[in-house]
């Protein structure tokens, strides 16, 4: 399952630092929930502009969230408001502070928009695939799951949680709602499949991708050891789980990643 990924070497060792380093930014902002009311839409900051096959994917993939998260809402009796989708390269504004290149994707709960930096996603379908397939949705469906728990109140509830944590218990938390975002991301897909948006080999890429990105891989490609206590998104086979479940389920309900 990792043979096509080793052929990537350092190149994927770059992309999963960044994802890395994304992840940090995008789970950390210093405070959550400004109450912005946002009505969904794509939002071009500075740069070239973003018409190229890659970023029309990822419009398609946005509004396919907004759809199948509308539908998951209004069974519950909520209404869904969908996140702003910022496309940028180089650097942009947020609420969350200055977002760049190199941070690759993230989410800002205080202005409640979904950042995605396009020359992290040319990378990334260089090494994962061609524009349009699953790893690059899987990426923007995860952020998306922040969003969903910004929503629902549980990204307020652990931010609130972590601040009277130690790390080691700051990071456990971390890991719980990393993971419940990968189960969101999977709950998409389950109806993106439903819709044949996705074949088994998309889904067998996304869950590479996840595994890709499991904070054991990282660790040891950038200290050559583990340290579970210092992960905070998730071994690679605790990430391709959940995802799986969410896949496999398409239920909310499945993901409680803080009761297991
Ligand atoms: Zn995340």
């Amino acid at each position: 399952m990792s043979g096509g990924m080793r052929a990537g070497g350092l190149g994927i060792g770059g992309i999963v630092l960044l994802l890395a380093i994304s992840y940090f930014t995008g789970q950390n902002p210093a405070d959550l929930l400004s109450g912005l009311d946002q009505t969904g839409g794509v939002e071009q900051p500075a740069g070239p502009p973003a018409d190229d096959e890659s970023s029309r994917f990822m419009r398609v993939v946005l509004a396919d969230t907004e759809e199948t998260w509308s539908a998951i809402f209004q069974q519950q009796g909520l209404r869904y408001e969908p996140p702003v989708l910022v496309l940028f390269s180089g650097a942009t504004e947020s609420a969350c502070g200055l977002g760049q290149s190199a941070m690759g994707p993230f989410y800002c709960p205080a202005d409640r928009k979904v950042y995605l930096d396009l020359t992290f996603f040319e990378e990334l379908a260089r090494r994962f695939g061609a524009p349009g397939d699953f790893a690059q949705a899987y990426v923007v469906a995860h952020e998306v799951g922040h969003h969903v728990q910004t929503l629902t109140g549980i990204s307020e509830r652990m931010a609130a949680a972590r601040r009277n944590s130690s790390e080691t218990e700051s990071n456990a938390l971390s890991v719980r709602q990393e993971l419940q975002a990968d189960c969101y991301s999977g709950v998409w897909g389950h109806y993106a499949a439903r819709k044949n948006m996705l074949d088994p080999d998309d889904v067998e890429e996304g869950l590479r991708a996840a595994a890709a990105i499991g904070d054991d891989r990282l660790q040891r490609q950038s200290q050559g050891r583990v340290a579970p206590e210092s992960f905070t998104h998730g071994s690679s086979a605790q990430r391709v789980e959940w995802f799986r479940r969410g896949l496999e389920s398409g239920r909310m309900d499945a993901c409680d990643t803080f009761q297991r």
